[in-house]
């Protein structure tokens, strides 16, 4: 299979800035990370969407891949000359037509990139929700400059390679005549601008690294996977634009006892025989505490308990879960002698007797069905 165009993974235009790129992949990132989409081709997905990333994030390597695509630049020249290298002849008429001239304006005000943070959550923690502050390094707008990277008192100037647009042509000769390929100027960075007194606090940026520290309210019976926003505080906007999104992706570590699936939590009770021939009273543990169970005399392994309500409330508010109790029958090991006497007298008391509920003798049915009777 063909690879897909590096731009058309990311969903950006061939004359996206770094910052959309860069927006274009945590976006997708996010999306089909292993760990939160468990739809089975999300892997393969990720994966792609991280090779896009890695050339398109790279000034050389985006510039190379711009120019002879995925075979790199042993593809060139006119003996090697593959028209896939420019994605195609239809490319090539949008570089003559001026069919991908669309860009936007460096200038204009564009929304921060959102983050991610990891956060790892107790079973009870995620059952019953917590307050929380966390720390996590973020850019911030420079104080300094305002976020304009310029020495306070100066400003920056128009870029005289691009004359503000923040862009270059690029002419280039082709089996097809000459192309004018558009790229994000380099003296600039795509922004337009030159700063010639850096802000000595920034160096320039605009933004600062910080930790910063944010209160977090992780709502009850929340699940591994799911995540939480928490809307602009992720990195600041560009030229005055909103900041992005944190979101905070929950993994919640396993327990030892307890299995959840939805807002219901599953575990096993291991009982001796005795206690399931004879019945008994158990005290079974939840997540709410301990609760009484009565085993009714002759109850078998698999047998199922529900104990309504003693689940994981529902992150959206609407009930409870309840609890499920499966009950196990542990046969004895490592007998005393007085243990196996007693057995063996039982044993002849009962006379081998499999007898189940309906009546029905299915020790007498299996050797029926083994004689073929
Ligand atoms: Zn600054
Ligand atoms: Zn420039």
């Amino acid at each position: 299979m063909s690879k897909r165009d590096y731009y058309e993974v990311l969903g950006v235009s061939k004359d996206a800035p770094k910052e959309e790129i860069k927006k274009a992949y945590r976006k997708l990132a996010r999306k089909y990370h292993p760990d939160v989409n468990k739809e089975p081709d999300a892997a393969d997905k990720f994966k792609e969407v991280k090779e896009a990333y890695e050339v398109l994030n790279n000034e050389q390597k985006r510039a190379q891949y711009d120019q002879f695509g995925h075979d790199g630049p042993n593809a060139q020249g006119f003996g090697g000359f593959d028209t896939e290298g420019f994605g195609g002849f239809g490319d090539i008429f949008d570089m003559f037509f001026g069919g991908g001239g669309r860009r936007r304006d460096p200038n204009a005000p564009r929304q921060g990139a959102d983050l991610q943070y990891t956060m790892e959550l107790d079973f009870e923690e995620a059952v019953f929700g917590k307050e929380t502050d966390i720390h996590i390094p973020k850019e911030e707008t420079c104080d300094t400059c305002k976020g304009s990277g310029a020495k306070p008192g100066t400003s920056p100037d128009t870029c005289s390679h691009c004359h503000g647009t923040g862009q270059l042509n690029q002419e280039q000769n082709t089996p097809f005549g000459r192309i004018v390929n558009k790229r994000a100027c380099h003296y600039c960075q795509g922004t337009g601008k030159i700063i010639k007194s850096k802000c000595s606090t920034c160096g320039g940026s605009g933004t600062v690294k910080k930790r910063k520290k944010i209160h977090i309210t992780i709502p009850a019976g929340i699940d591994n996977g799911q995540q939480i926003r928490v809307g602009g505080q992720g990195e600041p906007g560009v030229n005055g634009g909103p900041a992005g999104d944190l979101y905070v992706v929950i993994r919640v570590r396993p327990h030892e006892f307890f299995d959840r699936e939805g807002d219901d939590i599953h575990c096993e009770v291991p009982l001796t025989f005795a206690q399931v021939a004879l019945g008994d009273e158990i005290e079974v543990p939840t997540v709410h505490g301990k609760v009484k169970l009565k085993i009714p005399q002759g109850t078998q392994t698999g047998t199922h308990f529900r104990l309504r309500e003693k689940g994981v409330p529902n992150v959206h508010g609407r009930g409870q879960g309840d609890q499920h109790i499966r009950i196990k029958v542990i046969t004895p090991k490592n007998l005393s002698d007085r243990q196996k006497e007693l057995l063996r007298e039982f044993n002849e008391l009962s006379g081998n007797d499999t007898t189940n509920e309906q009546g029905d003798n299915l020790f007498q049915r299996m050797k029926r069905a083994f004689k073929g009777e």
